[in-house]
């Protein structure tokens, strides 16, 4: 019997790409909710897509019945956006800790699969040179360092699923994101500084003419993974053969493709000037410092580097990362080229 996947935010930076993946490349039927559809195109007309909107906080009695119709149910809602931890902390608790231990349980009472999403920022500011998902310390700042909200609730949430799975036998999968890029991101077309995650925002900054700002030098490091390779594990782990994925903990991410926040503004600038439509921007953009504190206040603490260990998925999921990051830069902005977000009539209408 085809699987039936249940995917809350399934219009969301990875719910659509992975609705989009399930609906392409297996039988499986996708339950899916979420505020608004604006990344789902034309997937709401595919017969084994059932997609309502809606809000996981109001319509309660929806997702409890769907949790107990489904299969596996994968928790996709909230708050992602290191910018917005330190302005709507409590935002962020009630519905990335709170509204997501609701379903949870429901998975705990109906005996359904769970696969939840963990984070990359989980590790926090962990000495490990390569983030192992077994072994490596969760090391946060001082409660005045807002920023940990996200991190905290996400590893509260991690151990809730963990001592469920010991005690109740609860059949789940946590993976932790390891900065994935790709289309549908952020829309760049936002032009609030700090409104999207660092590349997206790079990505609007050209489009607004505006220079980058590298937050303390931009000498820190991340791991980018493109989005197609992610929702390739995650297909591995939905479809969890032989129970491998049950009751595991994956990273996801491309250790690859770990380069400095600066570096990834260079090679920004430079595949952007591949486009006729972005050469010209591109070539005047400016790179300029800002503190953290200026960019952010003074609840952010930054992380220096983060590179996932992805020994466990290469070996018990047989996955691995093969998009290079110029590859991923390059496939993104083709992307919003051709959705016409750098289109002058678009920029015009965002108040430039
Ligand atoms: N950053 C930056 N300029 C920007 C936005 C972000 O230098 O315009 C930095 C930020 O301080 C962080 C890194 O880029 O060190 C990645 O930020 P992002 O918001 O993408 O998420 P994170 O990886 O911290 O979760």
């Amino acid at each position: 019997m085809a699987l039936k996947i249940m995917i809350l935010g399934a219009n969301g930076f990875i719910g659509s790409a992975l609705t989009g993946a399930i609906l392409r490349e297996r039988d499986w039927e996708v339950y899916g909710i979420d505020l608004t559809d604006n990344k789902l195109g034309e997937l709401p007309r595919d017969e084994r897509f059932h997609f309502v909107e809606g809000d996981i906080t109001i319509n309660k009695e929806w997702v409890e019945y769907h949790v107990k119709k489904c299969d596996v149910v994968v928790p996709l809602v909230a708050i992602a956006n290191p910018a917005q931890y330190v302005t709507h902390p409590l935002r962020v608790f009630e519905l990335d800790f709170e509204a997501n231990l609701a379903v949870v349980r429901h998975c705990v009472k109906y005996g359904k699969r769970l696969v939840f999403p963990s984070t990359s920022e989980i590790y926090g500011m962990s000495p490990d040179a390569v983030l192992d998902e077994e072994t490596s310390p969760l090391v946060y700042g001082p409660i005045n360092k807002q920023r940990w909200i996200y991190a905290a609730s996400k590893q509260m949430l991690d151990r809730v699923i963990y001592a469920y799975g010991v005690r109740d036998s609860l059949d789940y999968t946590l993976f932790r994101p390891f900065n994935f890029i790709g289309p549908n991101l952020d829309n760049i077309e936002e032009p609030k500084e700090g409104s999207s995650r660092v590349f997206t925002q790079f990505l609007s900054n050209v489009l607004h003419r505006r220079p980058f700002k590298l937050v303390d030098g931009g000498r820190q490091k991340r791991s980018f993974t493109f989005i197609d390779d992610a929702v390739e594990c995650l297909l591995t782990i939905l479809e969890n053969r032989n129970g491998r994925a049950t009751r595991r903990i994956f990273n996801i991410g491309n250790p690859d493709n770990c380069v400095s926040i600066r570096e990834l503004a260079e090679r920004t600038i430079r595949i952007a000037q591949e486009f006729p439509e972005l050469r010209a921007a591109a070539k005047a953009t400016e790179i300029t410092e800002v503190s953290a504190g200026e960019y952010y206040g003074k609840y952010y603490q930054d992380i220096q580097v983060r590179v996932p260990a992805i020994e466990a998925a290469k070996r018990d999921l047989g996955w691995q990362p093969h998009t290079d990051l110029d590859t991923a830069i390059r496939r993104t902005i083709d992307f919003y080229v051709k959705l016409g977000s750098f289109d002058p009539l678009n920029a015009a209408a965002s108040g430039l």
